[in-house]
């Protein structure tokens, strides 16, 4: 018996805050933050002035003196005390927007959650906007990207693991908000976050025709060259750099990490590559031990890829040497190993391009050589653990999805759903969210799309109505995995629970399942009619209470008609039936009836049928099932 533990924090929407501290100084103020803290993950810091709470940390002296050891270890820091109070507490210790933590404040009611700093970078925020939704708060957030809901240009590329480069950041960002004309340029990367944009953005894309010139007030590059942008210029620009460019290195026995690291460096200069585009090392294996290459892959924290001679030796290169393939068995080492590397797994057309052919780089100082050579991929290096998020949204209204549910879908970079489902949870998209839907269908194709972009690196939600882990999205997608050999960790996956259609129908007519009751769909679109046929017959003998999902399409008209004659055989023909349709949409429509008379009201594939069992009666519109103590 294998014993599994789970832990509870590993794997949450507020991980990319963590670790969070949240700071009360009087009692309501912790009352109020404590709850939070265990949802959040953050630990609870006080004055030993009040009386402790389980799990929190007392600190003794004033805030002011305490606060500086927590800033330099927080991502994320939650003051629950007035917003005056907190902006002298952080004046002295603020940087760099790039740097600080995220700060945010909360009043102590819990009625108002402020973004006070670092609202793109540092995530506030997102992370204010998640947790006014937990708490059913009023979220305060001032930037100017937030309220015209455009995205944040500091934070475009995050989700794809791109890395800014130098430019006017504030300059462009300003015009972006004030709905001015800015020029994107991207020449390298993905461009799934183009079609995701608001739709009065004010983005251009690409250049324009020669005889129609548009008067740009500002440019985004998007690409591995490094611009040098002129002081004087027309307009603010900034550049984003994808990782995109896989570097293969051979060196010398002994070669040490700074030479290396000059190496690149001087080779990227030499050809206006931006060293922020780095995806990652690749080489031989032999060199897998070299100690400067291994300190400088432990420095920049880059991905290392070491390949066989055999490898290597297959791979077309514009410079072979025979003198290397004398020595280590194939005829090069860098850019044969730079095209390995820049091959990643996500698309079976991939073809890297070698951009840079191998330069031999020596230092006058050291002895060692680097051969370095740099080969594009098509796409992006991520640097991020995918995140495969199983939702479910419930039966329809937006108050019937748990706050956790809620909250993982505003956090997702990408929804993958059903048009139908996505419409109904279209409030809690946040700008700029990549959202993908696909006909009913397509459920398997939903499921490999929401893995592929999840293998990819990005954190994605896949909806069902419901559960959907009953008749739902969630068993398809672990399926899927399950062939693509997952190790159960990468991507990491997450189940959000949702209130299940026959939940939620029993909710709008009594208490029918009040006794053992089961669920049967009656499509036989994957299971066989007869092992439908043989639970029907088995659930109605056993006198279970049956919610029936699925129970009629336009073409499946016949099941249903054989339910009823099955469960005839044993029930009375008075049995109570509720047959509820769209429960908790605007179309919601319910029908009590017996089970004689149900197939005189309309039933499709937006109702679900429950069949009461012996002992369920209706009393004033309400089913009972009692819950079946002898008394
Ligand atoms: N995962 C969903 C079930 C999907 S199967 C869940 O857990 O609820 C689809 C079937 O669910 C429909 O044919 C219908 O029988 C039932 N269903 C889903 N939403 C419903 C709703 N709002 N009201 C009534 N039945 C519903």
């Amino acid at each position: 018996m294998l014993l599994f533990l789970k832990n509870p924090l590993s794997l949450s929407p507020f991980t990319p805050f963590q670790p969070i501290a949240a700071i009360a100084t009087t009692q309501t103020a912790a009352e109020t933050l404590s709850p939070l803290c265990q949802t959040l993950g953050a630990t609870l810091h006080l004055p030993d002035s009040l009386t402790p709470l389980h799990q929190a940390q007392i600190y003794t002296g004033s805030l002011k003196e305490y606060l500086p050891i927590l800033w330099n270890t927080h991502k994320t820091l939650i003051f629950c005390l007035a917003t005056g109070a907190v902006v002298r507490l952080i004046a002295p210790l603020l940087e760099n927007k790039a740097e600080d933590p995220a700060i945010l404040v909360i009043d102590q009611k819990g009625k108002f959650v402020i973004s006070l700093c670092s609202g793109h970078q540092g995530g506030a925020d997102r992370l204010t906007q998640l947790i006014a939704t937990g708490l059913d708060a009023i979220p305060i957030i001032t930037g100017a990207s937030a309220s015209l809901g455009l995205l944040a240009l500091d934070i475009l590329g995050f989700p794809f693991g791109w890395r800014k480069g130098e430019g006017d950041w504030t300059g462009v960002s300003a015009a972006i908000a004030n709905g001015k004309t800015v020029q994107v340029i991207q020449e390298a990367g993905s461009t799934l976050w183009q079609n995701h944009l608001p739709e009065d953005h004010s983005f251009y894309f690409g250049f324009p025709e020669h005889n129609q010139p548009i008067a740009f007030s500002g440019r985004i590059w998007i690409s591995a060259t490094k611009r040098k942008f002129a002081s004087s210029s027309d307009f603010p620009k900034v550049q984003w750099h994808p990782r995109v460019l896989w570097v293969g290195i051979g060196c010398i026995r002994g070669t040490s990490r700074q030479l290396i690291e000059t190496a690149i460096e001087e080779v990227f200069q030499r050809y206006h590559l931006a060293t922020e585009a780095i995806a990652g090392l690749g080489t031989i294996e032999i060199k897998g031990d070299e100690i400067g290459l291994l300190e400088y892959i432990e420095q920049k924290q880059y991905p290392f890829k070491t390949f066989s001679a055999e490898v290597l030796k297959s791979i077309n290169v514009p410079n072979p040497s025979t003198v290397v393939d004398q020595e280590v068995g194939t005829p090069s080492v860098a850019e044969a190993s730079a095209l390995c590397a820049a091959k990643t797994h996500f698309s079976s057309t991939e073809n890297p391009v070698l951009i840079v052919p191998k330069q031999i780089i020596k230092s006058d100082s050291e002895s060692g050589a680097v051969t370095v050579a740099i080969a594009q991929s098509e796409i992006e290096y991520t640097a991020r653990k995918g995140q495969l998020w199983l939702v479910g949204i419930g039966p329809g209204k937006l108050e019937q999805i748990t706050p956790a549910a809620a909250t993982a879908i505003k956090q997702a970079d990408v929804i993958i759903g059903y048009s139908l489902y996505l419409d109904l949870i279209k409030p809690l998209n946040r700008t700029g969210q990549i959202i993908e839907s696909f006909p009913i269908t397509q459920e398997q194709k939903r499921a490999q799309r929401a893995i592929e972009l999840a293998q990819w690196g990005l954190t994605v939600a896949v909806i069902s109505s419901g559960d959907c882990g009953i008749y739902g999205m969630g068993g398809l997608v672990l399926e899927e995995l399950q062939k693509t050999g997952w190790d159960g960790y990468h991507p990491q996956v997450e189940i959000f629970a949702g209130i299940t259609a026959i939940q939620a129908a029993a909710a709008r007519v009594g208490a029918p399942l009040m006794h053992d009751f089961c669920t049967i769909s009656l499509s036989d679109l994957l299971t066989p009619w007869e092992v439908i046929e043989k639970r029907l017959e088995a659930a109605a003998q056993a006198d279970f209470v049956t919610g029936i999902y699925n129970p009629r399409s336009q073409t499946r008209t016949g099941q249903i008609v054989k339910a009823q004659e099955i469960y005839l055989k044993y029930r009375s023909p008075h049995t109570p039936i509720a047959i509820v349709r769209s429960a908790y949409r605007q179309d919601e429509h319910i029908t009590l009836t017996t089970l004689e008379k149900m197939l005189d009201f309309p039933i499709d594939m937006l109702t679900t049928v429950i069949i009461g069992n012996s002992s369920t009666r209706d009393y004033k519109n309400w089913l009972i099932t009692p819950r079946g103590y002898r008394s």
